[in-house]
């Protein structure tokens, strides 16, 4: 497998040190890149920086035309980039073909959505107007997670570049390869050098040095809330505004009256899907206490029934991203034990090599638990029982989170009473994971500031000028 996947190519390190890269499938070393610091960030800020003319100047629609031809590059090279997001992160093929294809939809809807920026037009009165202009910020820095590396770097990036910026791109340190690739797709699609930077190496190295950086005009961060606090501190210093998606303990709320198989079939989709390592995966399971036993059995077949293997193979679940986020899941399932809650031995047997954690289902959970309120990112659901909707509610605001919430009846107006009184950033009604590219996505509380996808998210990219004018005659 490691054979048959390219490597990008990698730009070194000022000092030459070199970081390795591990398939967490075999716990092999694949590759190695640059450990980039503080020297690194600055001439790839310098060097975006001196590209920002080119990109403010062309176009929007010229934006959005370069924008197509990225995607087109994209999907040109999806299957090469899947293998390699595969081999990077461990996760499914099929995870990760999908994964692809959303990158090219994140281009493909920005490309359209580059010439529809517009300002205001104010009336003052007789002689007077103001107006708005849209402007980008100039660099845009993007700090990326390893959940879903191009996934997440297309979504904050296809944006920013629709709205005349460049942009400076920090992957994370376990999964930097796609990110590599990414560049010669960028410079293929014909934009300026400069356009698209990556600095790869340490988070509290490359990371930090990037959000504390004043050349920079906008920050995206993706990960923990330890690490959002440290970007929010250290962006502070010169006032760089930032979006912030920190990940979450959502619940599937799943009333008596819902069609339970197909339920079974989400909530073990929302906890399973990519080992757990989503930011809005389905973590906490709201169940009537009705059809609580019964719904638990279901879930507990399927999920058992569930294959594990390395990334390449296309199991149901590969390995976690790395063997210390194996040892900090294996270590909350522990946890679970030790605070009295319930969960059977999963049945299946975990490959020799790789860092793997068999999907588990907790019952007898109680809200103060930690297992109930803390982020386990990983395959590890924790189910909790209530009588009334507004217990059901009270649970699922129980945790310092707010992003998902998947709410499932077949009372449309008891979905729309809950979705309107439960204190999260995105409401998925019957349908778990449902949206995509044109719907804004983001979190209240420790989930995040700020909103990504969607029309909503070129203003994080854009500075509103306003002019005002006096005709004097
Ligand atoms: P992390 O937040 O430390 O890393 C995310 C990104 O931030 C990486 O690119 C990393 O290099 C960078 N980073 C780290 N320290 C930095 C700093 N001081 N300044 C700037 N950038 C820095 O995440 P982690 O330690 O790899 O994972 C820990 C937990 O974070 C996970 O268990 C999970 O709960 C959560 N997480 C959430 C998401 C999400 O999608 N919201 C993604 C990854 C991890």
């Amino acid at each position: 497998m490691t054979a048959t996947v390219p490597l990008p190519a990698t730009a070194g390190s000022l000092d030459g040190r070199t970081l390795p890269v591990e398939d967490p499938s075999t716990e092999e070393v694949v590759a190695h890149v640059a450990r980039g610091g503080a020297l690194e960030v600055d001439r790839a800020v310098a060097s975006a920086r001196a590209a920002t003319r080119a990109m403010r100047d062309a176009a929007p629609l010229e934006r959005g035309r370069a924008l197509r031809r990225l995607a087109a590059e994209v999907e040109s090279a999806a299957e090469e980039l899947a293998r390699l997001e595969s081999l990077d992160t461990g996760k499914p093929l099929s995870l990760a073909r999908g994964e692809i294809a959303g990158c090219v939809a994140y281009l493909d809807y920005y490309a359209g959505a580059a010439g529809t920026l517009q300002g205001d037009t104010i009336p003052l009165g007789p002689g007077s107007t103001a107006w708005t202009v849209p402007e980008p910020v100039g660099v845009s820095a993007h700090v990326v997670p390893w959940n879903a590396p191009l996934s997440m770097l297309c979504r904050s990036v296809a944006p920013a570049l629709a709205a005349g910026n460049t942009a400076v791109v920090k992957p994370a340190e376990q999964t930097p390869l796609t990110a590599l690739r990414f560049a010669g797709l960028v410079e293929a699609a014909g934009f300026p050098a400069g356009t698209y930077e990556v600095v790869t190496g340490l988070g509290a190295e490359a990371g930090a040095a990037l959000a504390a950086h004043p050349g920079i005009g906008s920050l995206t961060f993706t990960g923990s809330v330890a690490t959002g606090r440290a970007v929010l501190r250290a962006a502070a210093e010169h006032v760089t505004p930032v979006v912030t998606e920190l990940g979450g303990k959502s619940p599937q709320i799943v009333f008596a009256d819902a069609d339970l198989d197909d339920v079974a079939r989400q909530v073990v989709t929302g906890f399973t899907a990519n080992s757990g390592q989503y930011c809005d995966a389905g973590s906490r399971l709201l169940v009537d206490r009705a059809v609580a036993g019964e719904l638990v059995e279901r879930v507990r077949a399927r999920a058992g029934a569930l294959t594990l293997g390395a990334g390449a193979d296309d199991p149901d679940l590969g390995p976690m991203v790395s063997g210390e986020h194996r040892r900090r899941v294996a270590d909350y399932v522990d946890l679970g034990r030790a605070e009295g809650a319930d969960a059977p031995t999963p049945p299946q047997t975990l490959p020799a090599v790789g860092h793997f954690v068999a999907p588990t289902v907790f019952t007898g959970v109680t809200p103060t638990m930690r297992i109930a309120r803390e982020e386990i990112f990983g395959p590890v659901l924790a189910v909790l029982d209530f009588g009334t909707e507004d217990e059901a509610l009270e649970l699922a605001d129980a945790t310092d989170y707010g992003l998902g919430v998947g709410i499932h009846t077949a009372d449309i107006d008891r979905a729309l009473r809950v979705a309107d009184r439960v204190d999260a950033g995105y409401v998925m009604i019957n349908e778990y994971f449902g949206g995509g590219v044109a719907v804004p996505f983001g979190g209240t509380k420790l989930s995040g500031t700020g909103r990504e996808r969607g029309l909503v998210a070129l203003e994080s990219y854009l500075t509103r000028k306003t002019v005002v004018a006096r005709r004097r005659a």
